[in-house]
């Protein structure tokens, strides 16, 4: 089973697509919300999500979108580009993005954006905060966003934390086998990437082998680029897509 798992896509269509088109025929597709805010697409986005039948978590840009007071913690950028999406998208993205719930449980894993213990707020950028919210997971495997950074945080047998990554997969063909462990799972983030590499990132699960296996694909960057500044939004925000930060 091939299960393409999407996080933080942010408006970007342009990228979407690019990571739909890589990933090719696959048996189902998780998001882990942050579906809008900051890109120019948020309709488009969430038409494309609905017509592959994508499963997933709301993020706190999603929240934001819906008028939520997540937009109170938003630094200026962020905080413009929530309020034109609130202005922007029409009544069935409203009411798709409204239907989704903060936490799903598939099987042994588990969807947050954030992470289990706060699925919209907390980012689990260090060993300690993995540490912790391993604790209290309730499944074997947790995927979450939030971060923009893939990487993986796997609890083995003998309780120690191995914090591995796409270039730390096993083998040549980068493949991550998880059985026998626990582990937090971030698949970096498709429409705007935060570690150092602009590509699209995502990843493909196999739940059944217990393994992941990231991916980055390129993307139109110039197309999305001249969108945001075509709709008005802060020109940080296009600017950014080019260093992948
Ligand atoms: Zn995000």
């Amino acid at each position: 089973m091939r299960v393409a798992v999407l996080s933080d896509i942010h408006s970007n269509l342009v990228a979407l697509d690019a990571v739909l088109a890589h990933a090719g025929t696959v048996d189902a597709i998780w998001h882990l919300g942050d579906v809008v805010g900051y890109g120019p697409d948020p309709d488009g986005v969430v038409a494309r999500l609905i017509e592959v039948g994508a499963v997933g978590v709301r993020g706190n840009h999603d929240a934001a979108a819906l008028g939520g007071p997540e937009i109170d913690w938003f630094n200026p950028e962020a905080r413009a580009a929530a309020e034109w999406t609130r202005d922007t998208i029409d009544g069935t993205t409203r009411a798709w993005l409204s239907a989704l719930p903060e936490r799903r449980a598939i099987g042994r894993i588990s969807l947050v954006h954030g992470s289990p213990r706060d699925p919209i707020r907390e980012y689990i950028s260090s060993t300690d905060v993995a540490l912790e919210n391993l604790a209290v997971l309730e499944t074997d495997f947790g995927l979450h966003g939030h971060t923009h950074v893939p990487v993986a945080f796997c609890l083995g047998p003998d309780e120690q934390l191995r914090v591995a990554g796409p270039a730390s997969g096993p083998g040549s063909d980068g493949v991550l086998a998880l059985d026998g462990q626990r582990a937090l799972i971030n698949p970096g983030s498709v429409g705007q990437p935060r570690d150092g590499d602009p590509e699209s990132s995502y990843l493909i699960l196999d739940p059944e082998a217990a393994t992941v296996t990231w991916h980055r694909v390129a993307y139109d960057i110039a197309a999305v680029q001249a969108a945001i500044r075509t709709a008005g939004l802060p020109g940080r925000l296009a600017d950014r897509l080019a260093y992948g930060v």
